[in-house]
């Protein structure tokens, strides 16, 4: 099977010094197998998302030498692909309608947070048992718990998250008609036959719970490679909200794209 990968920024602002290395890193490992690479725009938070963080995004990314085939996907443009999944984890009954605000889940915590500091659903709703497939509601995936997800990671090796205690119950479908990001990009890399995704090590655990939805859904998830966090001069996490180290101010700095490449390889 010929390596398929993706770069996959989402335009909630300009791409930084941590992003470039990841899609470098996607570019390269594409290059070194002689595969195709492709360009998806996460674009479904049309409150968050602007079109000029998705033209500069492409702009940045070519100008530090990515190249990929065809035109960029939109997220936007797949409902179809989304509500068809949506449809079928609700009829195998993987999933629950949650009534919980974001500040319910707050309050009833006395529960941890999983690794990635999001809160782990205190399991309010999940006796809601149905297979109806109501759009406008927000849907959560029923994580089995205390099962071990195990995946090796090309980069860092063996990993293993357990449901209900690293994470659990996902949101998977928001009640205005929009798929959360896990299920997106399991729906999208799996429809796209992306062969493997390498992504920000933030995104470790969502791997597991994307393991989750591929298996629901049958399809066959693809190898990951996960790339080491950026951090900035006090140690902290390179945000979108870190302007400075931009791709675009960079640029405006005179750096090169060579230069770049040369701190990460
Ligand atoms: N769109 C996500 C981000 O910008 C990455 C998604 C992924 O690689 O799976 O963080």
């Amino acid at each position: 099977m010929s390596y398929r990968g993706r770069i996959a920024p989402t335009p909630t602002g300009y791409l930084h010094l941590g992003h470039a290395r990841t899609f470098w890193t996607a570019h390269d490992r594409c290059k070194a197998a002689n595969g195709t690479l492709f360009f998806r725009n996460e674009n479904l938070d049309a409150n968050r998302c602007k079109a000029e963080y998705q033209q500069a995004a492409i702009e940045d990314c070519r100008w530090l030498g990515i190249e990929w085939e065809g035109e960029p996907l939109n997220q936007s443009t797949r409902t179809q692909y989304y509500q068809k999944a949506f449809k079928e984890l609700c009829e195998t009954g993987c999933l629950y309608p949650c009534t919980c605000s974001r500040k319910d889940i707050q309050e009833a915590l006395a529960a941890p947070h999983g690794d990635d500091g999001e809160a782990i659903y205190p399991g309010t709703c999940r006796q809601l048992v149905t297979t109806a497939d109501n759009q406008s509601a927000n849907w959560r995936f029923r994580v089995p718990e205390g099962e071990k997800i195990e995946f090796e990671d090309a980069h860092f090796g063996p990993q293993s998250f357990t449901c209900g205690v690293d994470f659990g119950d996902f949101p998977v479908w928001q009640k205005n008609g929009v798929p959360s990001y896990q299920l997106a990009v399991v729906v999208d890399d799996a429809e796209m036959g992306i062969t493997e995704v390498v992504r920000g090590a933030d995104l470790l655990i969502s791997t597991a719970r994307q393991l989750l939805l591929y298996r629901a859904l049958s399809l066959t998830p693809p190898n990951f490679y996960h790339c080491e966090l950026m951090l900035d001069e006090v140690g902290e996490r390179l945000a979108k909200r870190n302007d400075a180290l931009s791709l675009c101010s960079l640029r405006n700095q005179g750096k090169t794209p060579k230069e770049l490449q040369s701190e990460w390889t």
